[in-house]
């Protein structure tokens, strides 16, 4: 194995990082540790430290579920479930309850060679690949050849990884600020390789290498999607565009991109993860294209004409499901509406209305459709519009400046969205109990969160909204995340984002956002989406004002 630095000197960063509150100093102390590393090991090490051990967009990721780490801190410490489920308690993270017991270790190892990044890295590539039927025990060896190596401070940081939460509040865009100072190169150039790369692995390598100026687009390396901002009326869109734009339908599926390179095709989600397994239809029907491309769109189920409910196509993104009776039951369509890149070229740059025009050109040849798109001016032909995307069975429109750029990963003016209802919150799953009546044996109530910076804060319970068979399939999977059980409800990991419905927002001291949602049902469970994009208490708080305003109004 190459040599490399040891996994102590990491540890003892993230340490530090974690232990000020300052974003400066955090910066500061994990730019200098980097500065030391080489291009190999820096690579690893920012990754590490986001809590994450493989490029991003990758199909594989180390997820090493609680119980396995349990059961190994179990064998290797001596100490019993309860003691576990207590230190669990305690410290609400398992990083932490891994420390506390390691300083406890039993079994010693047979030798003590000091970890080094290059080894932790290669025994997260070896869970990696250690999958499927039977990969139990493998996988728990791994863990606890890791754990048994570790000291207390190196254990608590490889738990974090595996299990994905690292929590030092060095946040993605703050890891850019230590590479750019790490290696000398400017903020300009580090973010625009940031977005181009979307992994603090790859960007760091670059940055040691001295190459950021030479990243570019390319396909197979997903980017962030742009976003767009919600606004409630024709009249608001109208005043914010001031001039004639583009309405498109806001189609209700999976969004995701398509990039082709010669005959290879692959779909990614927004949470850039490899997910062309799931849709075949999309990757052979982006295939007969003459053109290499990176499309932005919309998987829709969709049939007859018609769009189908969202419903159908979650089905099949979720993994205990029968796929190809799904995919039977839930026909998809991809309808393109952006172009990032053509030919060997990123087109970002482009205007949307030169993207438009590209974009039919490399579809030519396709099975896939695009958006429909048509120009509107005025508050009048908006609504009619917004009536018509209703009636035909969208969630409403997306508007979208014809002059403007593709800004990735950025919620910018240029484009907005128009839905009818109440905006909804997607929160994190954070406890669960079983239900009542009819519900009795399943596990049909959920406590759910928002982000708060680091935090996660509690804003309500559901217990609707779900049907019979996803209620089972929750079931099963409280179960398989449970991280304490008091008998009839449970703490959870949270993992398990879900969109929720409402009637209004209260100020509620029984959660400790400070808020509650009224008459909270589930609309849907985001498989798309990740905890870090669950949405925030900001958005809570900006939800109420605007209620208190509209009832102002109203009353006024
Ligand atoms: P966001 O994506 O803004 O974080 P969200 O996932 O909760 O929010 P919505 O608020 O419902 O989704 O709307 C935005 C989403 O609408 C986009 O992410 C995209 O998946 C989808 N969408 C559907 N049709 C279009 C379209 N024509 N142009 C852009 N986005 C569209």
């Amino acid at each position: 194995m190459r040599s490399s630095s040891k996994f102590a000197d990491l540890a003892q960063t993230l340490e530090a990082v974690r232990g000020t509150r300052s974003k400066n100093q955090k910066v500061d102390a994990f730019a200098a540790y980097l500065s030391k590393l080489d291009a190999d090991d820096a690579e690893e090490a920012a990754r590490m430290a986001v809590g994450t051990s493989s490029e991003r967009g990758s199909k594989d990721e180390v997820q090493v579920g609680y119980s396995t780490v349990f059961t190994v801190l179990k064998g290797i410490t001596g100490a019993s479930s309860d003691d576990v489920s207590k230190t669990y308690l305690k410290y609400g993270d398992l990083g932490e309850v891994a420390e506390e017991l390691l300083r406890a270790k039993r079994e010693r190892p047979l030798f003590e060679e000091p970890l080094t990044i290059a080894g932790v890295s290669d025994s997260f590539g070896r869970l990696r690949s250690a999958k499927g039927k039977g990969s139990g025990a493998t996988r728990e060896a791994l863990v606890k050849s890791l754990l048994l190596r570790a000291t207390p401070l190196e254990g608590k940081y490889i738990v974090k990884v595996m299990t994905r939460e690292m929590r030092t509040g060095l946040v993605s865009g703050m890891m850019e600020g230590a590479i750019a100072a790490a290696f000398g190169s400017s903020k300009e150039e580090t973010a625009k390789a940031h977005m181009l790369l979307g992994d603090v692995g790859l960007l760091a390598k670059a940055a040691s290498r001295k190459q950021l100026g030479s990243v570019r687009m390319e396909p197979f390396r997903p980017v962030n999607f742009m976003l767009a901002e919600p606004l409630a009326s024709a009249e608001e869109v109208a005043s914010h565009f001031g001039e004639a734009a583009y309405a498109e339908y806001k189609y209700d599926g999976v969004r995701a991109q398509v990039h082709k390179k010669g005959d290879e095709v692959r779909v990614y989600s927004r949470r850039l993860e490899d997910i062309s397994a799931f849709f075949p239809e999309v990757t052979r029907g982006a295939a007969g294209s003459a053109y290499d491309f990176i499309l932005d769109g919309e998987i829709v189920p969709y049939s007859g004409g018609k769009p189908l409910p969202f419903q159908l196509l979650q089905r099949r993104l979720r993994r205990m499901v029968n796929f190809s009776e799904a995919a039977k039951n839930a026909p998809v369509e991809y309808f393109a509406f952006d172009l990032l890149y053509e030919g060997d070229r990123e087109v970002v740059e482009l205007t949307l209305r030169e993207r438009r025009k590209l974009l039919d050109q490399v579809r030519a040849g396709t099975t896939l459709r695009t958006a429909e798109s048509s120009t509107v001016e005025g508050a009048g032909e908006i609504s009619k519009l917004f009536r018509k995307s209703r009636d035909l069975g969208y969630e409403g429109l997306v508007l979208k400046s014809p002059g403007s750029q593709y800004t990735m990963g950025k919620r910018g003016s240029a484009w907005v969205k128009m839905k009818e209802e109440l905006d909804t919150i997607d929160a994190v799953i954070v406890a669960a109990e079983y239900g009542h009546g009819k519900r009795a044996g399943v596990i049909s109530d959920y406590t759910f969160a928002v982000r708060d910076g680091d935090e996660l804060k509690t804003i309500g319970k559901a217990y609707s909204g779900l049907t019979d068979a996803e209620i089972d399939e929750m079931t099963a999977r409280m179960k398989e995340i449970t991280v304490h059980d008091y008998g009839y409800t449970r703490k959870v990991k949270p993992e398990v984002v879900i969109e929720v419905a409402f009637d209004s927002i209260q100020r509620s001291d029984r959660h400790d956002s400070g808020y509650a949602l009224r008459f909270p049902r589930i609309k849907r469970i985001r498989a798309d989406k990740s905890v870090g994009q669950a949405d925030t208490i900001e958005k809570v708080e900006k939800t109420f004002a605007g209620q208190r305003l509209k009832v102002d109004r109203a009353s006024g």
